[in-house]
This record gives structure tokens, sequence and C-alpha cells, in this order.
């Protein structure tokens, strides 16, 4: 169905099939998911958009959510705020936080998860805590289908990995016990994009008072987000709490010359808020228990 103004081009298919031959078609029309992104920050009174539109919000396929015992499943057209109302049976207090950091709640009824992973220049509100959780997307096109995981989806430089014809489709999050776990916006503002906007994921496992896994990310809304895996190996085997240990202040100096070296904090004062929450939660991880 095409609805035939002189501009934009919108299209608004009412299945996945007919949205797929049409982005086949069209490779350059915009996706139309939430409009969240894509709209925020038009303040004027006549609307700025693309040339030609692909609007998925007539398809009821890409609606559904859905959980097993072992992964939550998330069509990409679930808004973020109906992904919260299914409440602390389906999900993770861990990913209530994450999902609740997304947006303010006005814009949470719109928006979508898979509108923010898709984000062409930028890693959004999501991408740290997707990338740790180890979540993956489905990604389809007129050709096919390929599952994607979140920590591929940008190449080595952050550009995103989608090509002109295809959609991400459906977000596939693993349920993972966590023994503890830490969720922190860090900067001026709740929400938005600021110079200091930041944001910080710490997720970790205990065995008989051993740490056996633990993972960080940081996310500055850049085209790259902070993970550094050999870092994240360092403490693994060591015995908790790690109080002042010499092992926690060898892997606090290591993470803080690893920040130095890529660049990726802009002010001091995000270097100290970062290296005093992740000393405060590995010092003492029983207390950021889930
Ligand atoms: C006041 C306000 C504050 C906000 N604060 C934040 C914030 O703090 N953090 C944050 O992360 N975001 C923020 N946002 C932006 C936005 O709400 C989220 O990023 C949201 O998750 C985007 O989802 P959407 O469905 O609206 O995406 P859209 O705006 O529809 O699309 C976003 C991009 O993804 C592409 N796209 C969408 N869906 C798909 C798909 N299925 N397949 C392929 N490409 C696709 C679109 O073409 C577009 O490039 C804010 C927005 C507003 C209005």
């Amino acid at each position: 169905m095409q609805y035939n103004l002189t501009e934009p081009s919108i299209y608004m298919p009412t299945s996945l099939a007919e949205a797929l031959v049409l982005k086949e078609r069209h490779p350059t029309a915009t996706v139309y998911a939430g409009g969240t992104y894509l709209l925020w920050n038009q303040a004027g009174r006549l609307l700025n958009l693309p040339g030609s539109i692909l609007s998925l919000q007539n398809i009821k396929e890409l609606n559904r959510l859905g959980r097993t015992e072992t992964r939550l499943d998330v069509g990409a057209m679930v808004s973020i705020q109906r992904i919260l109302r299914a409440g602390p049976k389906v999900l993770s207090p861990l990913l209530a936080t994450a999902l609740e950091g997304i947006c303010p709640p006005s814009v949470a009824t719109m928006a979508t998860l898979g509108g923010n992973l898709s984000v062409p220049d930028r890693c959004m509100a999501s991408f740290p805590v997707m990338h740790v959780l180890d979540a993956r997307c489905e990604i389809r096109s007129s050709k096919g289908t390929r599952w994607v995981p979140v920590t591929g989806l940008r190449s080595p430089t952050g550009e995103l990995q989608l090509e002109p014809i295809e959609l991400i489709t459906r977000i596939q999050i693993p349920m993972e016990e966590w023994n503890f776990h830490i969720h922190r916006r860090i900067g001026s503002f709740s929400y938005g994009i600021t110079a200091d906007s930041l944001i910080l994921v710490i997720v970790g496992k205990t065995y008989r008072g051993m740490l056996t896994e633990f993972r960080f990310a940081l996310g500055n809304f850049s085209s790259h987000i902070y993970r550094n895996r050999d870092l994240e190996t360092l403490l693994i085997g060591a015995r908790l709490p790690l109080g002042k240990s010499k092992d926690l202040k060898a892997f606090l100096y290591a993470i803080q010359e690893d920040l130095k070296n890529q660049k990726f904090l802009s002010y001091h004062v995000q270097m100290e808020r970062v290296l005093y929450i992740l000393q405060s939660t590995l010092s003492n991880p029983f207390q950021y228990s889930a």
C-alpha cells in the first residue's frame, strides 16, 4: 500500500513479507519504527521528513513479545513501554532498569528496542546492556534471515552492519541469572545526549565466594561502546569480597589506562565516577545482589 503524496513517499506494508519486498525495491527508504529518534529535536511547525519512508507500524509479526525459561524474544516494533509492562515475572531487574533508562516514559509508548539498536551513527542507550547480556538480533531481507549478536552489529570502525535492504525484525535476550548487577546513567541529565552522557553496565556471577564471571561495558552515544574482554577476565577466580586487595587495584589501574588510551571519556570526573563504581562494586559485590 502506498499513499501517493508528492513528497515524501510513505510505504505502509501490512505484512513483513510486503515490507521486505518494499525494502528491496526502495533500499534508500528510511525505516520508521516509533519515529522518536527520527523526529527528535524537530521543534519547527513543519516536520523535516526523509524523501521516502517505510513505516513498520502496521506489521503484526514485528509486534510479538515472548518469554521462555532462557530468553526474552522482542519483536522489533514492540514499544519499550510494552516490554516494561510485562513486569518482574518476565523481566530481570537489570533489564527493567536498563529499559527505563532509554527514554522518558512519555516517549517509551512509541520508542522501540529495534529502533534503539538501529540508529546508524550512534550506539544508543540499550547498546551496553544488550552487549553484556549477549543479546542477538534477527535480521531479515527478501533474500533470507541471519542472526547477529549485538556485539557484531557494528564494525570495528563503528558502522552499523545492516545492508540497505535489511530490517532488524527481532531481538533475543538471554535471561541468565546474575549474582550482581549495576546499571547507571552518569551525566547532567537522566535522558538525552549531552557531551557528558555515559551509561555503565556491570554484571557478575559468583560461586562459593569466588568471582566466576564478570562483564563491564560503557556507552557514550558515539559510534562505539567500551568493552575489553581481556580485562574482564583479570579478576576471574578471585576470592570475594576483594576489599582493598592488590588484584583490584591492578585491575582498576588497567581499566584506567585502557580508557585513557582509547580516549573514550571526555571528562576527568567521568573517569573518577567509573573507577569509583567499579571499585565499590567489586570490593563487595554482594551488596548489589540481584
Ligand atoms: C525527549 C527524548 C529523549 C530521548 N532520550 C534518549 C536517550 O536518553 N537515550 C536513547 O537511547 N534514546 C533517546 N531518545 C531517542 C529514542 O526515543 C530511542 O532511541 C528509541 O529507542 C528509538 O526507537 P524508535 O522506534 O523511535 O526508532 P525510530 O526513530 O523509528 O528509528 C531510529 C533509527 O533506526 C532505524 N530503524 C528503526 N527500526 C528499524 C528496524 N526494525 N530495522 C532497521 N532499521 C530500523 C530508523 O531508520 C532510524 O534510523 C529520546 C527521544 C526523545 C524524543
